[in-house]
């Protein structure tokens, strides 16, 4: 039985998705104005995992993410560089699915908001003709959050606390409450527009007549997320995630919008969140310049080191970003991939059976990602069979039915994390042997012999650093 902690409880939960073994599933995506940083990939990669784990685990899973190709920072840069917006969110989120396609990210099915103006209207409409919304001339319709009591419960705070929160699109003082969001925003001139009634796209807004129509604009950012799920799910489902960040106001407002719409609760069974990167204590953000993109470090690092590294720590912690941590996982990668290279090799039939060794591993395994994705400790599975069955698999002494099933099982580990690369830059056999040589002479404590071993090494042009995942080797 998987378990997981849902948001809305605070509670680790048995997860039972609404209907059977079928489960809907939805995250949110970026918006497309930019280049993803790592910290958004964080998420990505993380429900990506999920996703491939419960399709592992039976379930029929049907995963959207919304691509955001519509909003104030996509108008903003688009008109500062004299672009069509349009064309300019198109270019950055044709990057992004590229970036997470080379990241291995392939499980969600993208969905862009402007491809669902009409079920955003219809949603919008809705809200009217229930009094959940209400229209200010010249500006916009938005949400009345003192028709939504329940609001707050994700996140624990209070519509009085949405001062913070409130964007320049949310911004007029002639809303009823200080916390109400647009869901609508009448098009102003330079805005992308659609027509209200029919949901056609009217171009960019130049005054001409058509813009005239007191109704035309665009989406309010929460509303595209509902108005997509509504679409594909219906008014409720099993799974909804995303960045710890969105927690409020974004999935508050999309609560207050689709219970409303339905008058159904709830409108998501379990939600969760993933918490920030950092970096020396401090978030990482645009802002403090302290964040990389996905884009640059996929330059430098291949997938599975950064997938690796994405699922080094536990979703709900935050991971330190630094050269140290990528470091670890590149040495956590090799250690693996060399593995799995001597597993191939091998021909020889020996005596030894490790086949319960390697249920135990497999159990240990399954148990930790049921056990609310512990991927640290799913992770330690892994290394924890590589270090118990490296000697018998180096001295050729297992017998080939285990050797099998180790296959089989670091196969199936891998169709979830992605982390073993299919090649990789070859490492001599005669320094790969001196390393296993001085990895026993250090778990024997004869330092002075692994010392001898360690500069025999950087002789022969390799160096070798030790990290928590086992010895990292590379040419100097
Ligand atoms: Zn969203």
């Amino acid at each position: 039985m998987i378990k997981l902690t849902n948001t809305l409880t605070s509670k680790k939960e048995s997860f039972e998705p609404i209907n059977g073994k079928k489960v809907n599933m939805f995250v949110c995506g970026p918006t497309v104005y930019d280049y993803i940083h790592i910290g958004n990939a964080r998420t990505f990669v993380f429900f990506d995992v999920v996703a491939k784990y419960l399709r592992h685990r039976g379930y029929d899973v049907n995963y959207i993410q919304n691509i955001t190709d519509i909003d104030n920072k996509i108008i903003d840069r688009a008109q500062k560089e004299g672009v069509d917006p349009l064309e300019y969110a198109k270019k950055y989120s044709d990057i992004f699915k590229e970036d997470m396609k080379t990241l291995g990210v392939t499980s969600p099915e993208y969905k862009n908001a402007t491809d669902h103006i009409p079920e955003v209207i219809k949603q919008v409409q809705t809200l009217l003709d229930k009094n959940n919304a209400y229209i200010i001339e010249g500006d916009g319709i938005y949400f009345d959050l003192s028709t939504f009591p329940d609001y707050g419960k994700l996140s624990g705070r209070t519509a009085g606390m949405a001062d913070d929160a409130v964007s320049r699109i949310d911004d007029s003082d002639k809303k009823r409450n200080r916390g109400d969001f647009a869901i609508w925003k009448f098009s102003q001139e330079g805005d992308p527009s659609w027509n209200f009634e029919t949901g056609k796209y009217l171009g960019i807004n130049n005054s001409r007549p058509a813009f005239a129509k007191a109704t035309a604009g665009r989406p309010g950012w929460h509303i595209e997320d509902t108005a997509i799920t509504e679409k594909y799910f219906g008014p409720q489902y099993d799974l909804h995630g995303g960045g710890q960040d969105l927690i409020f106001p974004h999935h508050e407002a999309e609560i207050a919008q689709q219970e409303s719409a339905s008058g159904l609760a709830p409108f998501v069974k379990y939600w969760l969140h993933v918490a920030f990167l950092i970096n020396k204590d401090e978030k990482m953000s645009k802002s403090k310049g302290n964040f990389k993109t996905v884009h640059e470090l996929l330059e430098k690092y291949p997938k599975e080191v950064l997938r690796f590294y994405l699922l080094s720590g536990h979703y709900r912690s935050p991971l330190e970003f630094s050269d140290k941590t990528l470091r670890q996982s590149e040495a956590g990668v090799s250690r693996i991939y060399e593995f799995v290279q001597k597993l191939n090799l091998t021909g020889e039939n020996g005596a030894d059976n490790a086949e319960k060794q390697i249920e135990k591993g497999r159990q240990t395994f399954l148990e930790a990602m049921d056990d609310n994705f512990n991927f640290p400790k799913a992770l330690a599975a892994i290394f924890d069979l590589i270090r118990d069955t490296n000697n018998a698999l180096v001295n050729n002494s297992l017998n080939k039915t285990s050797i099998e099933k180790m296959r089989d099982f670091l196969k199936e580990t891998d169709s979830v994390l992605g982390i073993i690369p299919t090649k990789k830059e070859k490492i001599p056999d005669e320094i790969l042997e001196l390393v296993e040589k001085r990895e026993n002479y250090r778990k024997s404590q004869k330092w002075e012999e692994a010392d001898k071993i360690r500069a025999q090494i950087e002789e022969m042009g390799y160096k070798v650093e030790d990290t928590i995942y086992g010895p990292l080797m590379e040419r100097t």
